[in-house]
């Protein structure tokens, strides 16, 4: 049976990469989203198992040790990282999954596994960007600053990606089709195709 795909979308704070990826996911079920562990608090309205699954440092640090984790990284004192089983369940059945982590994590699912794609979704610009940090209203001047800088630098990673791209404002739909585009375009790469098609015909 033809393996899943893995494709990672990262983005900067502002990108809109939460909405985005949720509009693709509920359009299209047939591809799974990797829920990350991570030992940070839950916000209002998080669930465990739904939004992350949030475990304490000490079991986060055992399951890094027992070779679960795919990747992790350290996020304003937080870890966050994405549980290798489910990953591997989801390509084994055939089935696409993306996670959705920055640019850290991505490097290293980039090394560890080479058939995966990468995608960066971006702001269009960065005053949209600081307007929309700004917008939410949710945090402090001090996390808005330490966001914008994070922006920056996640930004300069973008030549390690294979694709960009832009969501522009009011175009969440827009953003969400086009990277559908992508996950089919790369399911079309003769790599993924070439053994299937050759033998039906010798
Ligand atoms: P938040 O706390 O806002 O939910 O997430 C903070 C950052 O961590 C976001 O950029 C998000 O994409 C990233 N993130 C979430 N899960 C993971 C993960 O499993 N691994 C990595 N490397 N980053 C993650």
């Amino acid at each position: 049976m033809r393996k899943g795909i893995l494709f990672v979308i990262s983005g900067p704070a502002g990108s809109g990469k939460g909405t985005v990826v949720k509009e693709l996911i509920s359009a299209h079920k047939e591809i799974a989203l990797s829920v990350s562990a991570t030992t940070r608090q839950p916000r209002p309205g998080e669930e465990h198992g739904v939004h992350y699954y949030f475990i304490s440092r000490r079991e986060f640090e055992q399951r890094i040790e027992s070779g679960d984790i795919l990747e992790y990284t350290t996020y304003r004192d937080n870890l966050y990282g994405t549980p290798l089983r489910e990953v591997k369940k989801a390509l084994d059945r055939g089935r696409d999954i993306i996670l959705e982590i920055e640019v850290d994590g991505a490097m290293q699912v980039k090394r560890k596994i080479r058939r995966a794609v990468t995608i960066m979704l971006t702001p269009p610009d960065y005053k949209t960007l600081e307007n929309r940090l700004r917008g939410r209203g949710t945090e402090k001047e001090e996390d808005i600053i330490w966001r914008l800088n994070r922006a920056k630098e996640e930004i300069l990673l973008l030549p390690e990606y294979d694709y960009s791209v832009v969501n522009e404002d009011g175009k969440m739909k827009e953003c969400a089709d086009l990277i559908y585009n992508i996950i089919k375009a790369e399911h079309q790469k003769t790599k993924n195709t070439k053994r299937e098609l050759i033998k039906k015909f010798i």
